[in-house]
């Protein structure tokens, strides 16, 4: 492998959640959670080969309950800080301890889905979470040097163009990178 080498790993498949829009809700009736063993072992794979950069695939890396015990194997890899680690999470599980273990663990940015601040259209594309929560997530963050790239939907039903400017502003009041996506 080359310097800054990128690895791609999974430790789960399937989602929580049951937003309408999404492939997993339909393709994936429950989670898969990878043993804590085979997360080691992929782990133990990208160190061997060189990885510098790894992301992870899992939809809510930190849903499962085990999680904490992930940190503790992924601190372990990572206690010379050779690996950047890019993950999904729920930024609503997120609270400023865990924050700041998942640095530790090498965490550097985490992709995180908001789609909307409009309590009615949430309803409707059935996504859960809470505002104020997925708010101290981000804080505690931000506070252990992660970066919180939020994700947000244009055109979804019950969404108006108003709405939009008010999940935009939420987010500029969060001052944090945005993706944007386009519900047809
Ligand atoms: S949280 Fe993300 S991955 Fe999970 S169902 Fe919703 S959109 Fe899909």
């Amino acid at each position: 492998m080359t310097d800054h080498a990128f690895m791609r790993l999974e430790s789960a498949r399937g989602c929580i959640q049951h937003c309408t829009y999404c492939f997993y809700t339909q393709h994936y009736k429950s989670v898969k959670y990878f043993s804590l063993p085979y997360v080691e072992k992929i782990l133990e794979f990208a160190r061997d080969n060189g990885a510098q950069q790894i992301s992870f695939t899992d939809p809510n890396f930190n849903d499962r309950s085990d999680f904490s015990q992930v940190l503790q194997i992924m601190e372990r890899f990572n206690d010379e800080n050779s690996f950047q680690v890019f993950v999904e999470c729920d930024a609503d599980r997120i609270t400023d301890p865990i924050a700041q273990r998942m640095k530790k663990a090498g965490i550097q940015a985490t992709e995180i889905g908001l789609q909307t601040t409009n309590e009615t259209a949430r309803k409707t594309i059935k996504r859960a979470g809470n505002l104020k929560k997925f708010l101290r997530g981000i804080r505690a963050l931000q506070s252990a040097g992660i970066e919180p790239v939020i994700d947000i939907m244009l055109g979804l039903p019950h969404d108006t163009v108003e709405d939009f400017k008010k999940t935009a502003s939420f987010i500029l009041i969060i001052n944090s990178r945005i993706t944007f996506s386009y519900s047809l």
